[in-house]
């Protein structure tokens, strides 16, 4: 049989896809070595087990009805894909392109070529997902503009009253800008993911930005303390305008993500690689296993608090790729519970 011939069994066995050949009956006469890498089990116990039962129920009826068209059908390939379980007990997706070989006399077989594509799958499913988020974010001040405009414009038709007219005026205002902020991030991602994200660089001190900005963001949330400690004491050469931006979104995500009355500290130090910043909150913290993925795009650190939260989960993935444009770095450290710090390094360059 050929998968005997040694030049051709090398390549199969150094194949990063795996390979099993099934035959007439229904019976594995092969499976390659990266069955192991993919689903755990030596070539020899994956020809002993039942296959089937690894199959997830719910791929089952589809599979079923795929195999029957393979076994039918001399010479068709079948391309499927289906959840399958892996010897340590966790849920891989397999791609498997099938060819009905039965009647290659040297060969006999139902050749079954299969690959694990679990990170692509869960990115579609995290792709979905972030529509969903999306489509829903951008629903809500829809919806409260169309509420608003109605009651304005029965005011207006009714009694004009100048102070019920201010009011909703201000709240449609403020709708918008929401409105505009979220489409403004989809349009910066855009811009990343095509690399159009141009960097505007002009020097500065970046004291003072941090102080204006702290101080903006003070008036519009007096509950809670904004502090200080500013030490840099250089310019910096960036954009100040994208470097405001990540600023913004990291105060605001302390001031987010502190339900309880606290303070949020900012400092700012000179170290010999530039300038660090950090952005210290004392509120609800951030699980270790989300703390390496809060900067990815699609990744929301999926838990009962984050419906009680809007956003899209797209502002640290803005940030860390406006950071990184720069050439610096930016890192998050955090206790569950206890409080997050986000540092922000940039070089004066
Ligand atoms: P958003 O806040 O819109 O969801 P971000 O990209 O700004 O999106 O943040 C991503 C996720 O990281 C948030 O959903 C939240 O779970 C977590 N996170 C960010 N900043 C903090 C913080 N200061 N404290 C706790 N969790 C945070």
């Amino acid at each position: 049989m050929p998968y005997q011939d040694p030049y051709f069994r090398l390549l199969i066995e150094h194949s990063s896809d795996a390979i099993a050949l099934v035959s007439r009956e229904g019976k594995i006469v092969y499976a390659s070595p990266a069955i192991k890498r993919i689903l755990g089990y030596s070539s020899t116990e994956f020809q002993k087990i039942n296959v089937i039962n690894l199959i997830n129920q719910d791929d089952l009826v589809l599979l079923t009805d795929q195999i029957k068209t393979l076994v039918e059908n001399r010479g068709k390939t079948v391309r499927f894909q289906c959840r399958v379980i892996h010897k340590d007990g966790t849920w891989r997706w397999i791609e498997s392109v099938s060819t009905n070989l039965l009647d290659q006399v040297d060969l006999q077989a139902l050749v079954f070529n299969f690959r694990d594509i679990t990170d692509q799958k869960e990115i579609e499913l995290r792709k979905d997902e972030f529509i969903s988020i999306a489509s829903h974010e951008l629903k809500t001040p829809l919806a409260s503009l169309k509420g608003f405009a109605q009651i304005l414009v029965r005011a207006v038709q009714e009694a004009p009253d100048p102070e019920k007219i201010l009011h909703y005026s201000l709240k449609i205002n403020d709708q918008i800008d929401r409105l505009a902020e979220l489409v403004g991030d989809l349009l910066d991602v855009s811009k990343i993911r095509s690399g159009k994200l141009e960097l505007n660089r002009e020097r500065f001190s970046i004291d003072t930005l941090i102080l204006e900005i702290a101080e903006d963001m003070q008036d519009i949330t007096p509950g809670l303390k904004i502090e200080t400690s500013l030490q840099a004491n250089r310019q910096i050469y960036a954009d100040k305008y994208r470097i405001s931006q990540v600023l913004v979104n990291l105060i605001s995500n302390a001031i987010k993500y502190s339900p309880k009355e606290q303070k949020i500290v900012i400092s700012s130090k000179a170290i010999s690689a530039g300038i660090q910043i950090s952005v210290q909150d004392f509120g609800i913290g951030i699980f270790k296993k989300d703390l390496d993925h809060i900067f990815e795009q699609f990744y929301q650190a999926r838990n009962k608090i984050r419906k009680s939260f809007s956003g899209l989960g797209l502002g640290l993935y803005i940030s860390s790729e406006i950071i990184k444009r720069h050439g610096g770095k930016i890192w998050a450290e955090s206790e569950k519970g206890v409080g997050s710090t986000f540092f922000v390094v940039l070089s004066i360059k």
